[in-house]
């Protein structure tokens, strides 16, 4: 694949800026078009990380409540971890939670509290990954860097009609979308294609027809443009299955435990559960729990299973999770660690679960 010529590129350069400008998305982080003098890079990094795996849509509410409460990046360096987490609760993929915080605190401290302006720099904080480097350096400081998110990925495949799955032409990706980054106006540039992906040049019917780019597209000249990008052939998730403890005691408060910083939801709160293991067998079955499942609960009870199956798809695997109750009485003696806390149910939906734990709170309220 040939790069694009000079005049090729500053054509598409100036279509695109003039399609912006008329047509940019109104997002609570971002300044109008144009008007860098108004951008904080705190706002741009705070919502770069929280757009990362998540859309626009489910960041607005977060990003506003997070500003509202750590208005800077020096007050959430001074922010207590388990409020961060509470506050992302929903957001998913947990370990950007952790590196925000962590981040803040370089930010905040070594760097005296203002951010780096070069990608090269921002690439080297916790959590921020080239993706994100490029974004900051080049919405928040104007910098010439190349930004390809999906939405790159996609409308870059379909202008110079590349016919493979996207994950094995990223670098030749990388090269066209590079090759067309603008010495200046970079941030509203990169803006400007994102947005571009996201209201005309759509995973499902491409409006061509009012593309800044529609005369220079391959795609669109070979009637392929919805064809594209060729989807990679899918690989099966796995299902696991565990089983969850929901623990009341006499004042109707449940046990919710605190999961280990490392791994899958890392930091957050739950109801206590069984090891997640892969399924052998096609369908969950209660009557299959024996002891060794009980076992893990926290604290021995008379366990009863709850009605119901609490399903839920994370990025890897399937998980199924059936519930068992049971009430302990008088003393919670030797009721896990410190990593337990007893929570009334009335304060549940605020002390952010994760969605998956809020699907469980939901099977057992719901069926009381
Ligand atoms: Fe996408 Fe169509 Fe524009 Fe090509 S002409 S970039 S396929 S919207």
């Amino acid at each position: 694949m040939n790069l694009p010529n000079p005049q090729t590129a500053t054509r598409l350069r100036r279509q695109l800026l003039k399609w912006y400008g008329k047509n940019a998305r109104v997002l609570p982080w971002r300044a109008p078009p144009g008007v860098r003098r108004e951008i904080d890079p705190y706002r741009v990094w705070l919502s770069e990380i929280m757009l990362q795996q998540t859309t626009v849509a489910t960041v607005g509410p977060y990003f506003e409540k997070f500003l509202a409460k750590w208005p800077d990046v020096k007050a959430l360096a001074r922010a207590d971890r388990d409020d961060v987490m509470t506050a992302w609760a929903g957001l998913g993929y947990y370990t950007r939670a952790r590196n925000l915080r962590k981040c803040a605190g370089m930010v905040a401290g070594e760097l005296g509290g203002t951010f780096p302006n070069t990608a090269e720099a921002l690439i080297k904080l916790p959590g921020i990954g080239p993706y994100t480097a490029a974004a900051i350096a080049a919405i928040a400081f104007g910098r010439s860097a190349c930004v390809v998110d999906g939405n790159v990925d996609r409308v870059m495949v379909r202008l110079f009609a590349l016919q493979k799955p996207i994950r094995e032409i990223k670098s030749q990706i990388y090269n066209l979308a590079e090759a067309l980054t603008p010495k200046t106006r970079a941030g509203d540039y990169a803006q400007g294609v994102m947005d571009l992906g996201a209201t005309v040049c759509t995973p499902k019917n491409p409006k061509c027809n009012i593309c800044p780019w529609a005369d220079d597209c391959a795609a669109f000249a070979k009637g392929i443009a919805a064809d594209l990008p060729v989807k990679p052939k899918k690989k099966a998730k796995p299902t696991r299955r565990g089983t969850a403890f929901w623990i009341t005691r006499g004042d109707g408060a449940v046990l919710l435990r605190r999961r280990a910083d490392k791994g899958l939801l890392g930091g957050m709160l739950e109801v206590p559960s069984s090891e997640w293991v892969v399924a052998t067998t096609g369908i969950a079955d209660k009557t299959s729990v024996n002891g060794s499942v009980l076992k893990q609960a926290p604290v021995a009870a008379k366990f009863k299973p709850a009605p119901g199956l609490v399903t839920h798809t994370f990025t890897h695997f399937h998980l199924e999770l059936e519930v068992f109750t049971a009430r302990v009485d008088g003393s919670t003696k030797g009721v896990g660690d410190n990593s337990h806390q007893w929570t009334h149910p009335d304060d549940l939906a605020e002390v952010g679960l994760p969605t998956v734990m809020m699907k469980v709170v939901q099977l057992v309220l719901g069926a009381e």
